[in-house]
């Protein structure tokens, strides 16, 4: 199967009765910012470039953001902090995502998260984590060939990627190489740089700046040749 293939199978699957609830509970009651718009409350397939050559790859959706939107990291503060940063850097025509429909189109680049539903707190549990990550794997897969670098958000997205990489049969040593902000490591074929996750935790402290973000996205504009 194709990555629409995946897409459509993925959008029904209801395997992990927690977040189910979770993913439907949010979409029913919504949070009153949004109370107006239609929630998506399901599984959240990959977005962008079908042949990406940048993958940007997260844990999981959030509650109000791609479970509302149907599209990965878009819709909430992180996904505003991470838009605005691809479109400085020329990876995103626009430097907003508002909701599926808003026309915004990422560059030679893809999103995907480990986890397809969005759980309470941000947080898999490892089974729940383990039980999605055929899906990571399989559309892993398709898209790596063309893929020159991953961008890992925060280190859970780091973590679920290198098992991902692993189950492809790409050589992870052991141990594991260590997450860091702006670390890269050579796995494969392909360049895995780490970076701070954009949540409010981190931009509001500080932690990761806009420069901090940028850098990072514009070596791997370099890195992939886009
Ligand atoms: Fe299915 Fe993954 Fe959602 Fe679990 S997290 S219900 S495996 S799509």
């Amino acid at each position: 199967g194709d990555l629409a293939e995946i897409e459509a199978r993925v959008s029904v699957c209801r395997a992990c009765e927690r977040l189910v609830e979770w993913r439907e509970e949010v979409a029913h009651s919504k949070r009153a910012s949004f109370a107006d718009q239609p929630y998506w409350g399901r599984p959240i397939p990959g977005w962008g470039a079908a042949a990406p050559r940048i993958l940007i790859a997260g844990l999981a959706p959030a509650a109000n953001g791609g479970n509302r939107t149907g599209r990965v990291f878009t819709g909430d503060r992180s996904g505003d902090w991470l838009f605005a940063a691809l479109h400085r850097v020329g990876l995103a025509n626009q430097p907003t995502s508002i909701h599926a429909g808003d026309g915004l189109k990422l560059h030679a680049t893809r999103m995907i998260a480990a986890v397809r539903c969005a759980p309470p707190a941000n947080k898999p549990t490892p089974v729940e984590r383990d039980t999605c990550a055929p899906w990571f794997r399989r559309e892993l897969e398709l898209v790596l060939p063309s893929t020159r670098v991953i961008i890992c958000l925060g280190k859970f997205g780091y973590d679920a990627l290198l098992s991902g990489l692993a189950s492809l049969g790409i050589a992870v040593p052991k141990p594991r190489p260590k997450f860091g902000h702006a670390v890269e490591h050579q796995l494969g074929g392909v360049t895995v740089i780490g970076c701070f996750h954009p949540s409010q935790q981190n931009t509001f402290t500080g932690r990761l700046t806009e420069p901090m973000t940028d850098a990072i996205l514009t070596r791997a504009r370099h890195l992939a040749q886009v």
